[in-house]
């Protein structure tokens, strides 16, 4: 088979699975990394080499409806909320649309894999299908039983459940058992609304749990005892007004932390926004909030093997961003300045 030319990066690289900025290039071909070393090339490209981000939490099915109005959660997307409403009375064409937009600006915000959230099915399952095709992201689908059944649709990643707090414990239990069986993930929203899924949701040994924003230091201790990794989604909790997250003790914790972006319907799917919430409001430490972003976040929907840090032999899924832009020239510290303040006009390039 004939070798596609080799893509040349220089600058500085945020090298390895602990992000050490390194000066020099790295090269691309067939679709993964070849090599990185020290020393100055003839490059295609030069700037920030970084990873590409990982989104471990979002509902893109609600993305034909932005920014309702600031309602609290149950009646947002709660059984009979703003969003099962919407839903119902949308065409199929335009919730595909919606879909599409969303995984589009995911890939031009520098995101290379997501976890969906996903409702309604099989039918569900066709319309992100249909929506993501020939886009150049990698999907982890969190699907349901359908109204009535106990089995997981068999195409998808992982089961997702809403809440323990929304169904029967021994339901619960059957359907995740089933779920197991089939080799498949288990992810449970917790502790959003209230601390009093929590416990349930321990009980029944998920993959990750999604929020924790209501638990308290002896739920969080509990998790880390089960070593159970969260994904937090600040942005959606703000929206939503439910409080959030302790990601310092979470940290202190040992917990494993990824990032979501929830909602399209709340919240724009752009990884680089979640980030600097995060680290100027919860976590004043941008290595582990840009691991959070990348490497830990692949590493809790089964993709870490493959991406989520530049390292030879794995997949060139990376991006350039621009040292010289207007918003990042003087930047010190590239991880810093891509943490805090770089945005998708910063990128110059997406592999
Ligand atoms: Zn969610």
């Amino acid at each position: 088979m004939p070798q596609s030319r080799e893509i040349l990066l220089q600058g500085t690289i945020i090298y390895g699975d602990d992000f050490q900025s390194l000066d020099g290039y790295v090269s691309l071909q067939d679709g993964f990394i070849k090599e990185f070393g020290t020393g100055h090339i003839d490059a295609d490209f030069e700037g920030i080499v970084c990873p590409r981000f990982v989104n471990a939490h979002v509902h893109v099915g609600d993305s034909a409806f932005k920014d309702p109005p600031f309602l609290p959660l149950s009646d947002l997307v709660g059984p009979n909320g703003l969003k099962a409403r919407l839903l119902a009375e949308t065409p199929r064409e335009l919730i595909i649309e919606g879909m599409r937009r969303s995984l589009m600006e995911m890939v031009n915000t520098g995101t290379c894999a997501f976890a969906d959230f996903r409702e309604g099915g099989e039918e569900g399952l066709l319309r992100l299908t249909e929506a993501a095709r020939d886009l150049p992201l990698l999907m982890r689908i969190f699907g349901r039983p359908c109204e009535g059944e106990l089995n997981t649709p068999e195409s998808c990643w992982g089961l997702g459940i809403s809440s323990t707090r929304d169904h029967d414990l021994d339901y619960l239990k059957t359907v995740t058992a089933s779920a197991r069986k089939a080799r498949q993930a288990l992810a449970i929203h917790a502790g959003e609304a209230a601390r009093d899924d929590i416990c349930d949701s321990i009980t029944l040994e998920p993959d990750f749990l999604v929020h924790m924003n209501r638990a308290d230091e002896s739920d969080l201790r509990s998790v880390a005892r089960a070593n159970i990794p969260v994904v937090v989604c600040p942005r959606s909790n703000l929206v939503t007004g439910v409080g959030l997250p302790n990601v310092k003790k979470m940290v202190e914790q040992g917990i494993m932390l990824g990032i979501g972006t929830d909602n399209v319907m709340l919240n724009s799917p752009d990884i680089f926004e979640e980030m600097h919430l995060l680290v100027k409001a919860l976590l004043h430490d941008d290595r582990q909030v840009f691991k959070m972003c990348t490497l830990n976040s692949a590493k809790i929907i089964g993709l870490d093997q493959r991406l989520g840090s530049i390292r030879e032999g794995k997949e060139a899924r990376v991006m350039v961003i621009n040292r010289n832009s207007d918003n990042l020239w003087g930047s010190r510290d590239p991880l810093a300045s891509i943490v805090r303040r770089a945005g998708p006009s910063d990128i110059l390039a997406i592999f």
